[in-house]
This record gives C-alpha cells, structure tokens and sequence, in this order.
C-alpha cells in the first residue's frame, strides 16, 4: 500500500512538472518536482525489491549522479543542446541495457515481455548511436560526409530497418543471437539516419531523439513492470515529439525533410560556415555606441532583440543594467523572444531568467510583431536569421517561410554584432542595408557597457521619472 502511494504520488508530480515546465514562470519549480517525482520513485522501488541490491544501487546512483553533476555544472548555456543530446543517448543506452538483462532472468518472458525488449532494444541503440552522432555533429568533431548526402542513404538505411525487422521476428522464434545482430543494426541504423542532419536541423532531431528515449523507457517499463517507468516514459515520448512538432513549425521545416532530406541548403547547412559574408554587402551603414546612445536617449519605446550572439558574450547582465537605465528614464522597454532564437528551445527566456529580466517583458514574437511599427528604436542584439526579412521576400532562401521578427518595421534599427558574418543558417541578411538599420559592430557585451557608459554621461538615469524627469 506504502509503495503504491508513493508510486502514485511521483506520477502525480512528474505530471505536474512537466506542465509547469510549459511556463517561464513556473519552470525552475516544475523542474524540481520532476527531480522529486524521480527520487521518489526509486525510494518506492527500494521498497518494493527490497534493499538487496543496494551497494550497487548506491555505486550507479554515485557514478552517474556525480558525473551528471560535474556535466551539469560545468556546460555552458550554448552547450546545451550537446547535453541533451548526450543525456538522450545514456537514457537510450539504459534502456538497451534493463532489456538485455531482462533476457538473461531466468523467468521466460512473455509475448508483450519480449516485444516490449525488441521495442526497448531496437528504438534505445538508435536513440544511442544517434545522440552521440548528434553531439559530435554539434561539437563540430564530426561534419557531414559527402556520401551519406547521395539519394543512395535511403536504400542503405531502408535495408538496415528491414535487418532490423528480420532479427526482431527470429528472436520472437528463439533466436537469442539475433538480438545481439539487432543491437548493432540498430546502432548502425542510429548513425545512418543522423549522419546526414544539417547542423541547423540538428537541434530538431535532438528533440526527436528525446522523444525516442521515452518510448525506449516506456518499454524497458514494460519489460521490468514498473508503471513509472511506463508513464514516464511515455510522457518524454510525447513531450519530445510535440517540442520537435513546435519547433519544425518555428523554422517552417517539415519533419520529413529534416530526417530524409539531408543536409540544409548544400553548403549552407553547418552553423558558422560564414555563406553569405561580408563582401555580398555594399551599403552598410553603421555607427558608434555613442550616437546609438543618443538616439536611445530621446526614444520613447524599445525593444531589446536577443539572439545567440548575447547567449555567447554572456551579456544577459549588462543588458538588465541598460534596461533599467531606460526605465528610469521614463522609457517603455521590451524583450522580443523568437521560439527559435539562441540554439535550444527558451534559450532567450533561459539566459534573460538568469539576469532576472522580469518575465511580463519578454514578448512573444506574434504578439510583438505588430508593435513594431509604432517603436521608436529595436535593439538586435546578436540575432540575426531569426530578423532576417529574406524569410519573407527570397523563395530560394533556406529560411523562406520562416515566421521572423518584423524589426525592419521599426523606425530605428541597431544590429549590434562583430562583424556582417552570417547566422545559423549561413545566408545574407538584408536588414543590414535597410536605410533605417545601423549597424553597431563589437562584443555585445563590450557594446552595451559602453552604451551604459555613454548614457549615464548623458545624464540618463541620474533623475528618476517621478522625481522631476523632464521628458
Ligand atoms: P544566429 O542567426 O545564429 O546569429 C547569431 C549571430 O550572433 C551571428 O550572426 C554572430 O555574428 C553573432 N554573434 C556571435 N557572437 C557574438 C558576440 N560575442 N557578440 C555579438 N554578436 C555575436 O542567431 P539567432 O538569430 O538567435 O537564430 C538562431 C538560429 O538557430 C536560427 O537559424 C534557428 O533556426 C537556429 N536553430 C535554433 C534552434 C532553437 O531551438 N533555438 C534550434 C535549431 C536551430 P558575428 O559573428 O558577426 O558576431
């Protein structure tokens, strides 16, 4: 009875904090009540099985907890989508691992038992090799090799699917070798079909991949008997697959042609591959932090931009500071998150959470698009394909189609950026030569200290609004 309200009240709580994952607000609190839910559940499993095995139990829970500590500790904000990748394929790799040893119980399994180990077996190797080559991708260890881009994959990697198939039925006849044959064809079939992935897709899969490590957990739940794992397992499947579905939406990409159709736009497709550089560009305006000051001075609304350039100078903070400033000036100012802006989903409400940025600021790209047109000054701030107007006049252009924000709608543009480098998606941007952008080339981080330096020279800030502002 003890064991099934305690299995019943973690279930509860992972279901809470997966939905209060879904809100900025919520989120920190929701991740805790899953974190929970999961002890949790292994406290209810030790007393259930008993707690025969508990060295053991206390080595693995040692070895991965502290490892995943250290990981979790030491990643930066832009790594993150590498760690998901890597926690997806050890929780692939798990479930490869419980079915596999479930074979070896001396209990015979039966018909939904063995199912339940090839579901385990062939979606957990897939989920394994395919995170790992997920993560070397991103890490830049591994590039897109010339053949896996040729129509010819598709044959290659049908014929694996089919193997797998195959071995799948000669185990249910009682072939045990064949599940050792479906493991490596599965493994195999991993890196067939995430070898192909274009950088910019990359994140998408990741998803998917995530998605597929809560079906291999929920049949490894099968295969042990545990209901969490069933329910939890297929919470992830369904959470993955509906974040993966979110995202294909955000970058106007079907899911079939991230999987099937290789590499984006040949060429163009490995993040920082500098297509569409410097030299497409010849009327370029820029400026110094000191006239984009004193325009930010006598603006009345603002809107910040910020894009996985501010996630890479790390310049959350100074951006807070900048903000506060123009409030105290009497200035109305306001964050425009694109879903897909930075290199992970909430990226943008992540790294401004930290700075503690209040949360009513943040404004989603559809309600902040038509706000565009009565701002004053936007402040792109190391975005750049997510502002990107190419998506909605260039067909040819990978991003075509592509919901953006609509900063080329505002009266004053500043783009602040090192250089006129391309983004994600390596094409050029045309918002760099509009008449009313200009460009503010440095550091974001560095750019916005001196703008703080070159307003409170100005005097900004010095005189609070209600205390005699003269605006
Ligand atoms: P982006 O298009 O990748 O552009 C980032 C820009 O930041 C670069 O052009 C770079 O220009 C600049 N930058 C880098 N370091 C900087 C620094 N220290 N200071 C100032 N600027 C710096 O970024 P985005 O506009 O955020 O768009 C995100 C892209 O990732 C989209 O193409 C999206 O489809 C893709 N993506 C996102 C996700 C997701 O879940 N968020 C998933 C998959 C794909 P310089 O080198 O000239 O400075």
């Amino acid at each position: 009875m003890v064991e099934l309200s305690i299995e019943l009240g973690s279930v509860l709580l992972l279901a809470f904090g997966l939905k209060g994952l879904a809100k900025i607000r919520t989120a920190r609190t929701a991740n805790g009540l899953a974190a929970l839910a999961i002890c949790l559940a292994v406290v209810g499993l030790l007393l259930q099985q008993g707690l025969g095995g508990w060295p053991w139990m206390l080595l693995g829970l040692g070895i991965g907890g502290g490892l995943g500590a250290v990981l979790a500790l030491r990643v930066a904000m832009t790594s993150m989508p590498e760690t998901v990748a890597l926690f997806n394929g050890c929780g692939g790799m798990s479930s490869l691992l419980v079915a596999i040893g479930a074979v070896q119980l001396p209990t015979p399994l039966n018909l939904v038992g063995q199912v339940s180990v090839l579901v385990s077996v062939l979606v957990g190797a897939i989920t394994f090799s395919g995170s790992l080559v997920a993560m070397g991708k991103l890490q830049e260890w591994l590039g897109t090799p010339g053949w896996t881009l040729r129509p010819q994959r598709h044959a290659v990697n049908i014929l694996l699917a089919v193997a797998c198939l195959v071995c799948c039925v000669l185990v249910l006849k009682g072939m045990a070798v064949a599940l050792i044959l479906l493991t490596v064809l599965s493994l195999l079939l991993g890196v067939g079909l995430t070898l192909p992935v274009g950088g910019a897709d990359m994140p998408v899969v990741i998803s998917l991949l995530n998605s597929y490590s809560g079906v291999a957990a929920a049949a490894a739940g099968f295969v042990v008997g545990s209901e969490l794992l069933i329910v939890a397992g297929a919470m992830v499947g369904a959470a993955g697959l509906i974040l993966t579905q979110v995202m294909c939406t955000a970058m106007n990409r079907s899911l079939t042609s991230v999987l099937f159709g290789g590499a984006l736009g040949a060429g163009s497709s490995e993040p920082g591959d500098g297509a569409g550089g410097r030299e497409e560009y010849t009327n370029v305006t820029s400026c110094s932090p000191e006239e984009c000051a004193l325009t930010l001075e006598a603006a009345e609304r603002v809107i910040f931009v910020p894009g996985y350039g501010l996630a890479v100078a790390q310049a959350q903070h100074s951006l807070k500071e900048l903000a506060r400033l123009l409030e105290q000036h009497g200035i109305e100012v306001r964050y425009a998150i694109h879903p897909v802006a930075g290199r992970m989903p909430g990226h943008m409400n992540v790294l401004l959470a930290e700075a503690d940025v209040p949360y009513d600021q943040l404004v989603e790209m559809d309600d902040i698009n038509p706000d565009f047109p009565r701002t004053d000054v936007v402040i792109v701030l190391g975005a750049n394909d997510v502002v990107n107007p190419r998506a909605k006049s260039d067909p040819a252009s990978p991003l075509y189609g592509m919901p953006v924000l609509e900063v080329d709608q505002a009266r004053t543009v500043f783009v602040v950026k090192r250089s006129l480098g391309s983004g994600y998606a390596g094409i050029r941007n045309d918002l760099f030569e509009l008449p009313q952008t200009s460009m503010v080339f440095g550091d974001a981080k560095q750019v916005l200290q001196s703008l703080l330096q070159e307003l409170r020279s100005l005097g900004v800030g010095k005189v609070a609004v209600g205390a005699g502002n003269t605006r």
